[in-house]
């Protein structure tokens, strides 16, 4: 089965008497293994889409499916745990302040419910893997934006999720450091397989990371291709 996939996905919201058309008829595939870029303006559906994927919203028509599960129609309680094999990485890296980089990383696996001598062990692991483990005892106020980012992802795969949903995740760092994640990024889908879905609206990092790449434009497709097909090369 495909990592997602949308089959005829439209999603409205209505608030009073006014109807909004976030996305429309979306056919979508996105492949084990590949990274896959979703770009468009602002306005154009991102965040609907994503929340779609991580079950944070219904779709009004058709259906997604995660890893060639559904994921509506289902309990809440599967739902969670269908989210639970997806990594989120966000723009403002949403790491909790009174946490060291260890701590933040190891919370996910507090939740999952790890053993302490585990957890220890899979959190020295992921620091090294993003290359922080020198910075493990250090507060989010003491990293760099880049170096924030790093701890975000090594917290989104600490429970080895299969798909790394990473929404604008460079869109708060300079050109410099943002090369820096999106490198990261690709070692995390050549060296651990995982599928990523790289949303954004920079098309500079779509072109540094995509294999694919989705426009959406006014909740449509209006353009899916290889990366090199859509973009001009100089
Ligand atoms: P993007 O992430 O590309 O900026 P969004 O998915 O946030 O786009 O929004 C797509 C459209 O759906 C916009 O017109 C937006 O105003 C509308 N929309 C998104 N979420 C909601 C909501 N919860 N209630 C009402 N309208 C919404
Ligand atoms: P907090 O203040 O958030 O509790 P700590 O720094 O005390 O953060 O550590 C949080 C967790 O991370 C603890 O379980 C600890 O064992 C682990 N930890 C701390 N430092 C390291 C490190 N260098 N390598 C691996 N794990 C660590």
């Amino acid at each position: 089965a495909p990592a997602v996939e949308f089959r005829s996905v439209g999603k409205t919201f209505t608030v009073g008497r006014t109807t909004t058309t976030a996305l429309a008829d979306i056919d979508l595939r996105i492949e084990r293994g590949e990274i896959f870029g979703i770009i468009g303006y602002s306005g154009a559906g991102k965040s609907t889409l994503v929340r779609l994927i991580n079950g944070l919203e219904k779709p009004t028509t058709g259906e997604v499916l995660v890893g060639g599960q559904p994921i509506t129609g289902i309990p809440e309680a599967r739902v969670r745990r269908l989210r639970l094999d997806i990594g989120m990485v966000f723009q403002q890296f949403n790491l909790f302040r009174s946490r060291t980089a260890a701590g933040n990383v190891e919370y996910p696996l507090r939740v999952a419910g790890w053993p302490r001598a585990k957890r220890k062990a899979r959190v020295a692991e992921l620091l090294e893997f993003v290359g922080l483990s020198d910075k493990a005892r250090s507060y989010p106020d003491q990293l760099s934006g880049g170096q924030k980012q790093r701890v975000g992802i090594a917290r989104a795969l600490a429970t080895s999720p299969a798909l790394l949903l990473a929404d604008e995740a460079t869109s708060a760092l300079d050109p410099e450091t943002t090369g820096e994640v999106l490198r990261l990024l690709r070692k995390v889908n050549a060296e651990l397989g995982v599928t990523i879905v790289v949303i954004t609206h920079e098309m500079d990092v779509i072109r540094a990371v995509a294999d694919r790449v989705a426009v959406l434009a006014e909740g449509r497709v209006v353009e899916l291709a290889g990366t090199f097909d859509v973009f001009a090369h100089p």
